[in-house]
């Protein structure tokens, strides 16, 4: 279900906490930091449209904000320990300035083992809320600064999606747009499902809607957002999966790009590879998670494919697409795995040629099955395999970006470098660098491939 009206509660404290926060603080200023995946990034981006909306001045300076924010993630333990971390260096902030509101958000806040480490550990933390409790960020703020006790809100009853909600983007050129929320695969190993809760897919016209006002605004590259965006419209009382998605906002005139991610083996169809062939908005790129190259070890990984059918889904991608930019997640050391099957892992990348990949060293969450299952091999092992996948990953790269030079591309000049140069991206989303005016933000140009130094080097044709 799409509900307007859950958010329309929330504009009410948006009005009653304007003058309050005018009292306190004159022309208060907000900071929200933000750890983890690109659905974190676009929490953060409706965060900062909620703050703005009441009053607050966006800042990037923790030093100077009234209210601060940590958006956090569970998915790996390094990543908690660097909130935990960063927690504990706003205690001398409000042992300063004791009118600072300090909240902390997202997956972390979700699970009630942090929820109550923070409530013992850190006194000076003022709102911990979840990830079902995004949209209400103007109550809790409301609620606290009109003398209520801490907050601590971890509900899951809102199930539905809200809709509605300000957004203040981070970049003019290019945007996130959500699309789903949450996920039903229940990998062994991820804690997403236990954080961000079952699937829920947007309507497509609000997506429709969303996705023409970014264009209107001047956005030239749209990604679509999701844990599993390729399981897009299951529970919809509309007749549309992502491919179907995918050819509606492809329709939507004007000059723009389409990407998407995360993708599930699983669901990646040949419907859906055959529809970004044919979309000619749609960027020639796919990030498809595959974790593992041996079909043992994606089975212990509840992941519902095996070696053979990622190969076959490369080779099909690879056919409808030739020259696609091809990007995937890597585990090593999941717990039994041996190192004949971690060569398997080394064998896939060889056969597949992936530009470039996201590895990890397994990380046990609390509270996944993959938390008990016995791991023989030590962390000083896995440490090596890691760097042996490192070692079989770089020259592929190195040997696809040659294969770029003298080549001619078209790119989305996005942003200025430190140096002055412009930084701009391919349809497959890897980076060139050249010099031209800054004018040229904002709009596609075509430039060749000169060199590479520390990445590929470019001239305008
Ligand atoms: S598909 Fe698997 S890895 Fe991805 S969010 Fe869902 S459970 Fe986690």
């Amino acid at each position: 279900m799409q509900d307007y009206a859950i958010f329309n509660e929330q504009q009410v404290y948006i009005e009653k906490a304007k003058p309050l926060l005018e009292n306190i603080y004159g022309a208060p200023k907000a900071c929200v930091n933000t750890f983890g995946c690109q659905q974190n990034v676009s929490d953060s981006e409706h965060f900062k449209g909620m703050l703005k909306a009441m009053g607050y001045e966006i800042t990037e300076n923790v030093e100077e904000a009234d209210f601060i924010l940590f958006n956090t993630c569970a998915v790996r333990e390094h990543a908690e320990d660097r909130v935990y971390g960063n927690i504990g260096t706003i205690k001398k902030l409000k042992a300063a300035r004791k009118n600072i509101i300090l909240a902390v958000s997202g997956c972390m806040a979700q699970q009630e083992i942090v929820a109550n480490k923070i409530k013992k550990s850190y006194p000076y933390v003022d709102i911990v809320f979840g990830t079902h409790n995004i949209h209400r960020l103007p109550e809790f703020i409301y609620k606290r600064l009109s003398g209520s006790g801490r907050i601590f809100e971890r509900s899951t009853t809102v199930t539905e999606i809200v809709e509605g909600m300000p957004v203040l983007r981070d970049k003019s050129v290019k945007g996130w747009l959500p699309i789903m929320y949450g996920c039903n695969n229940f990998c062994t190993y991820c804690i997403v499902p236990y954080v961000r809760g079952r699937e829920r897919s947007r309507a497509s016209a609000q997506i429709i809607k969303e996705a023409k006002e970014m264009v209107a605004s001047g956005i030239k590259d749209i990604t679509l957002l999701g844990q599993n965006v390729n399981s897009y419209g299951k529970g919809l009382n509309e007749d549309i999966n992502f491919a179907g998605l995918l050819r509606k906002i492809n329709d939507i005139p004007g000059d723009f790009r389409i990407r998407f991610m995360t993708s599930h083996p699983k669901d990646c169809t040949e419907e859906l590879l055959t529809t970004m062939s044919e979309c000619s908005k749609v960027c020639k790129q796919l990030h498809l998670p595959f974790q593992s190259g041996s079909s043992r070890v994606l089975k212990a990984m509840n992941r519902h494919y095996d070696r053979q059918t990622y190969l076959n889904l490369i080779k099909k991608a690879k056919a409808l697409m030739p020259g696609i930019t091809l990007t995937s997640d890597v585990i090593v050391g999941f717990p039994g795995e041996t190192y004949a099957e971690f060569c398997q892992t080394l064998s896939l990348i060889k056969e597949v040629r992936f530009n470039s990949l996201f590895t990890f060293i397994f990380s046990p969450r609390p509270g996944t099955p993959a938390w008990n299952m016995p791991d023989n091999v030590s962390r000083a092992e896995k440490g090596k395999w890691f760097n042996e996948l490192l070692l079989t990953q770089e020259p592929i790269g190195k040997e696809l970006e040659q294969e770029m030079l003298g080549k001619a591309y078209k790119v989305l000049c996005e942003e200025l470098g430190k140096d002055g140069q412009i930084i701009a991206k391919t349809d497959g989303n890897i980076a060139v660098e050249f010099n031209g005016p800054e004018s040229l933000i904002g709009s596609f140009v075509n430039i060749k491939i000169t060199g590479i130094n520390g990445g590929l080097k470019a001239t305008l044709i």
